[in-house]
Formats: C-alpha cells, sequence, structure tokens
C-alpha cells in the first residue's frame, strides 16, 4: 500500500480526478489517499502561494502526489503552484509522453510516439530578472552541470527502461556556447554509458520543425527548460490533442503527476470534461510506485476504450467515434475493459519494469580557476562607442587594460561599424595587460576610479579560465 497525496483542484479537476481514482482503484492500485486542498479557494483565502502549510508536510511525508488542474485568479499576485511545487521539491524532470491514437483520434501524424523529457528547474525559469539601465533589462540564464547531468541520465535511464531506441538532444548551442554547450557536452558525456541507445544532437530551431512536420522521425527527445516548455505543448498538440496527455514531474524525493492541460471552468460540473489526460499521468504514478502491473492493465483498457470509439465530446468525431459519453460514462468504459486489450492500438508492457533509480549527482573536483579579466556593464546615454572608450581607458593602470566594449553583445569598440545600433547599456572588457591573472583588488580598484571618474556601472562579471580553458564568450564580431 502507498501513501498517496491527491488534489481535487478547481473547474473540471474534481470530476476527471473522480473518474481517475476509480479506475486506478478498479484496477487493483494499492493506494492510500490523502486528499489537500490548493488552489482557487486557497489562493482566495488570501495565501498568494495556493497551498497551506499542512498541504506541503503532506506531500513530503508521502513523496507522491497527483494533481488536478487548479484555477489562478488573474491578478493579484497569485503565484503559480507548479512553478513553486516543481522548484520547491526540486522535480527536476519533467517527462510528457505524446502519442497519436490514430485512427480514432483524428491527427496529422499517425505514427508518432514521442516521449519529450524537459529539464524542470534552471535555464530562463530561475526567474532571477532585472532592469539595468533606461533602456535594457536582463534575465540570467542559468545551467548547471548537476541539472543537466540528472535531466540526461533520466532520459537514458528512461529510453532504457521503456525500451525506446533513440534519444535526441534540442540546443541552441551554436550561439549559446557555455549554456546550451553544456547541456550538449554533458549529453554527449552520458551517451557514452548507454551504447545501446541510440543517441543524436539537433539545433533546437531545426528540431523543432522538424518534429512538427515529422515527429516520427523522434522517440525520446531531451531538452533544456524553456525549449521543452513550448515543444511539449506543440507535441501534445500535434498528437491529437492536449486534453489526452499527462506529466510527471520527477525529483530525487518526491513526485508530482498531473494532466497537461487546465482547470477548463467553462465545462466544470457538466459530466464532460475528459479525464484522459490525468489517467495518463496516474498511470505514470503508478509505474513510479512500482505498481507497473496495474499501471500496464489501466493502460491498455484505456486504449481499448479509445479504439472501441467511446470518446468524450472534445474528441468525438462522426466517423471515427462510436459513441459520446461523460466523464463518468467515460471512466465506467474504461473499468469495463479493464481486462480488455487494444487490437489496433500498440499494446503496452510495463510490468517487467522496477521503479527508476538514479544515482545520486557526485561532485567532480574543483577545476583550477584563474580571473582572466572582468567585463564591466555601463549604463551610458551616448551613441559614439570611440567617446566612451576615451571615458572607461580613464580606468586603465599597468595591469589592467580596456580590450573591448559591446553593445547589445556586439563588438562596438575597437573598429566598430556605425550602422550598428546601440541602446544605452554597455559592455566593457578589461583585461590583465601584463598577461598575470588578476585579482579580486584589481576589480575594486577599477569600480573605485570608475565612481571617481562618474561612470555609472552596473554590474560586473568576472572572466575565468577553468584549468587553463578561457570559460566565457567572445564578443560577437570578435
Ligand atoms: P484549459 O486547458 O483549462 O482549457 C483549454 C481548452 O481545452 C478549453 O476549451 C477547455 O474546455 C478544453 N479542455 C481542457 N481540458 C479538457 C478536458 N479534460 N476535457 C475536455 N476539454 C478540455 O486552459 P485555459 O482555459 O487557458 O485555463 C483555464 C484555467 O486553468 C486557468 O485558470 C489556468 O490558470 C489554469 N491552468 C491550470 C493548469 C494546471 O493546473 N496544471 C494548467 C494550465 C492552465
Amino acid at each position: 500500500m502507498t501513501k498517496i497525496t491527491v488534489a481535487k483542484g478547481d473547474g473540471i479537476g474534481p470530476e476527471i480526478m473522480d473518474a481517475t481514482l476509480s479506475i486506478i482503484l478498479a484496477a487493483g492500485a494499492k493506494i492510500e489517499i490523502e486528499e489537500i486542498e490548493v488552489g482557487e479557494k486557497v489562493y482566495l483565502s488570501g495565501n498568494t502561494s495556493g497551498i497551506a502549510g499542512t498541504s506541503w508536510d503532506s506531500i513530503r511525508k508521502n513523496k507522491v502526489f497527483l494533481k488536478a488542474p487548479i484555477t489562478t485568479p488573474q491578478g493579484g499576485g497569485y503565484k503559480s503552484l507548479n512553478v513553486t511545487t516543481r522548484k520547491f521539491l526540486g522535480l527536476y524532470s519533467n517527462v510528457r509522453p505524446c502519442a497519436s491514437l490514430h485512427p480514432f483520434v483524428s491527427t496529422k501524424h499517425p505514427v508518432m510516439d514521442v516521449v519529450i523529457i524537459r529539464e524542470n528547474e534552471e535555464d530562463l525559469y530561475a526567474g532571477i530578472e532585472h532592469q539595468q539601465t533606461d533602456e535594457v533589462v536582463q534575465c540570467l540564464k542559468l545551467i548547471s552541470r548537476p541539472g543537466c547531468e540528472k535531466i540526461v541520465r533520466y532520459a537514458f535511464e528512461y529510453a532504457k527502461q521503456y525500451g525506446r531506441k533513440k534519444i535526441t538532444c534540442f540546443t541552441k548551442d551554436n550561439i549559446m556556447k557555455q549554456t546550451d554547450g553544456l547541456f550538449h557536452q554533458v549529453f554527449e558525456e552520458i551517451a557514452k554509458e548507454y551504447p545501446e541507445i541510440e543517441h543524436e544532437h539537433w539545433i533546437v530551431d531545426i528540431g523543432a520543425a522538424k518534429l512538427a512536420d515529422t515527429p516520427e522521425a523522434f522517440d525520446v527527445i531531451v531538452m533544456p527548460n524553456l525549449y521543452g516548455d513550448i515543444l511539449s505543448d506543440v507535441a501534445a498538440q500535434i498528437a491529437g490533442s492536449v486534453g489526452l496527455a499527462g506529466s510527471a514531474n520527477i525529483g530525487e524525493q518526491c513526485a508530482m503527476f498531473e494532466a497537461i492541460h487546465g482547470s477548463a471552468p467553462r465545462r466544470a460540473g457538466q459530466n464532460l470534461a475528459n479525464p484522459s489526460g490525468l489517467l495518463q499521468g496516474a498511470i505514470m504514478m503508478l509505474n513510479h510506485i512500482g505498481q507497473t502491473e496495474v499501471a500496464e492493465k489501466v493502460q491498455n483498457a484505456w486504449l481499448k476504450t479509445i479504439e472501441d470509439g467511446i470518446h468524450t465530446y472534445d474528441i468525438f468525431k462522426e466517423g471515427n467515434s462510436k459513441e459520446k459519453v461523460g466523464t463518468r460514462e467515460f471512466a465506467l468504459a474504461v473499468i469495463k475493459n479493464l481486462n480488455s486489450k487494444p487490437t489496433l492500438l500498440k499494446e503496452v508492457s510495463y510490468a517487467a519494469n522496477s521503479a527508476l533509480t538514479l544515482p545520486k549527482y557526485k561532485r567532480k573536483p574543483a577545476a583550477k580557476k584563474e580571473l582572466l579579466g572582468v567585463d564591466v556593464f555601463v549604463h551610458w546615454q551616448g551613441t559614439n562607442p570611440d567617446e566612451l572608450a576615451a571615458i572607461v581607458r580613464g580606468l586603465e593602470t599597468s595591469e589592467v587594460s580596456l580590450t573591448m566594449i559591446t553593445n547589445r553583445g556586439i563588438k562596438v569598440w575597437p573598429e566598430g561599424f556605425e550602422e550598428t545600433f546601440c541602446t544605452d547599456h554597455w559592455r566593457c572588457r578589461f583585461k590583465s595587460a601584463a598577461g598575470k591573472p588578476l585579482t579580486k583588488e584589481h576589480i575594486i580598484g577599477l569600480l573605485t576610479r570608475a565612481v571617481g571618474l562618474a561612470i555609472d556601472t552596473i554590474k560586473t562579471e568576472n572572466l575565468y579560465a577553468f584549468d587553463g580553458k578561457p570559460a566565457f564568450s567572445l564578443g560577437q564580431g570578435q
């Protein structure tokens, strides 16, 4: 018996949760349910996080959370419960299987069967944003080695467990050589440990185009957070419907399972909603807690029900479908099929699987770190980079000299183009003049002199070499 935390959520949430639980319990799931309240009522009671402290206790104790969609009230500074849950509980892996159910559910891609594995905690979603000048704001894109290793290893272990043949990695490392470059590098490193699984890398733009056009070319795709956020919705939509997809959010200790759609308030309370998305989430949960036989039984019964043409309004189509049913009737049809298997759709087999266990991240020994220079970012209202260079060269000493100025990453000094559009946000790169590593005192000296010369410095970024390898980007055009 596994104790799980359940939240019935808002809108159609309670109806699809009741349907889902009735199916998995009828299939023999050995679960004990502890119900908590999250979402609209909690938000409107004045709790901007949408979840009470005692509910956190339940999730942290049970470590498995099955969550129906919730309504986030508009305005009023309410925080997204999904983002908070992922971050607080370290749910680093978002898994979203997207398979077409052709010919029973309309799709342009009849043989699609893709699993998107999205890194869930890092990238631009760290939410570290600042306005730095009148004209420029920034968002920090943070990618870490443990973050990459955990998600990439999860993808390979998932592929191994589910008999998947190929993993594709999407990044934009031709542009973001440090951040996406690290993700790609870790992918290549870990792929070596799984020689039985084919691996490949695509630049995300052409990869996304290929996914939308020829999804049958992909099997498992692993990617950083932002690309995964966008492309997992694309994949679910082109598979047939976002209403049919479930998702798992997996951490080292806890996990959360859900449908990918929202609370569809306009459909609430009418016995109309399709419970399939949440049921898919629940099936992933059963696999996660090792109840793989039950998961297999439910998935095959669900496939059989779809194949029988018993469809809720959202996927009902004259010709494809046989009977239009409500939420409850759909659940009863799945329960009736619990000992049946699909005949045309591919039957699943999970029973021999075991719960995925991943090794803990092991930190590598620290590299030798040398300070080669510093980028000093300056807020300056002028337009001629030569004038700015003349001003900031006042910060130079015999040990530190100005080597470059960029504006939005493009080199504008020395030898810039007058055509380059410049904002009020300038990066002035200082490096050691003597070829010797710099110290923090050199940087403090630069900033102190800047105060004296009334130069508005807004931030600095240190330029390091790790084990002798410079680890920062060049200016574009440098
Ligand atoms: P939505 O997914 O609720 O609805 C989009 C469309 O899909 C609607 O036409 C809806 O009727 C239909 N639909 C969705 N699920 C369905 C189902 N199971 N069966 C049949 N039809 C279904 O998205 P939205 O309208 O943008 O958002 C509504 C609310 O849901 C908002 O408050 C939003 O914040 C919230 N939301 C929550 C989650 C979550 O909790 N994970 C995710 C997305 C949106």
